[in-house]
């Protein structure tokens, strides 16, 4: 008895599709593989890329690295959005799939003992910063002007924790918390204050209206 375990689909686009076994299925099929512009995240701006020869060309990089150029949608976006910056030219990493590599990917288990999501960035962040962002900064900022030292910088700003101003932050936060609460004192008791008026005119009121009813009787 055959066990179907994904769901079966076939590439409609390009017949017989080299491409069709690196999906799961036909919608994410023809958006990562086939779609003929997408929109990207690239140093802080959103650009469109073109699958450079038709529908069944590669994705070009937003660099403009030809090397760069993707059949995957996934494999461009993952270059795009490295904390430690775009990858050279020969970076293998984020090849296309091989059949060898798609058999081998990581898939997508949730474990909970190894990999804590909440935290992770936060802590990679702060605590290891990519060690050639810290060099070039140290030296000229603006050597090569490309879009590497952008992104650097910003990492940097993220990354390093400065304790000098987090102290001098800290105690205006105390102060301003001080202030807040005195003001909050004060008001209280002005509250009170004028509560305790609302009071007398109440009792002033009710007497007022004795007074009237007594009148009415009267007439
Ligand atoms: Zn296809
Ligand atoms: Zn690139």
């Amino acid at each position: 008895m055959a066990v179907a375990t994904e769901e079966t689909w076939t590439c409609d686009l390009v017949p017989n599709c080299p491409l069709e076994k690196f999906s799961t299925s036909s919608k994410l099929h023809r958006t990562d593989y086939h779609s003929l512009q997408r929109s990207i995240q690239y140093a802080g701006e959103t650009v469109l890329i073109r699958r450079l020869g038709g529908q069944d060309g590669k994705l070009e990089c937003p660099c403009g690295e030809p090397k760069h150029a993707r059949y995957n949608y996934q494999k461009i976006s993952n270059m795009c959005s490295l904390r430690t910056g775009h990858p050279s030219a020969d970076e293998t990493k984020y090849n296309d799939w091989t059949e060898d590599t798609y058999s081998q990917r990581p898939r997508r288990i949730r474990t909970k003992s190894t990999t804590p999501a909440g935290s992770n960035s936060d802590s990679t962040t702060s605590t290891s910063p990519p060690p050639t962002s810290k060099r070039k900064s140290d030296e000229q900022p603006s050597s090569s002007r490309n879009i590497r030292p952008k992104l650097q910088s910003n990492d940097i700003i993220e990354c390093v924790p400065n304790t000098d101003k987090l102290a001098v932050l800290k105690k205006e936060s105390d102060r301003l918390d001080k202030k807040l609460e005195k003001k909050k004192k004060k008001e209280e008791a002005e509250i009170r204050d004028l509560e305790s008026q609302i009071e007398d005119l109440k009792a002033e009121i009710d007497a007022k209206r004795q007074q009237i009813n007594a009148y009415r009787f009267r007439e």
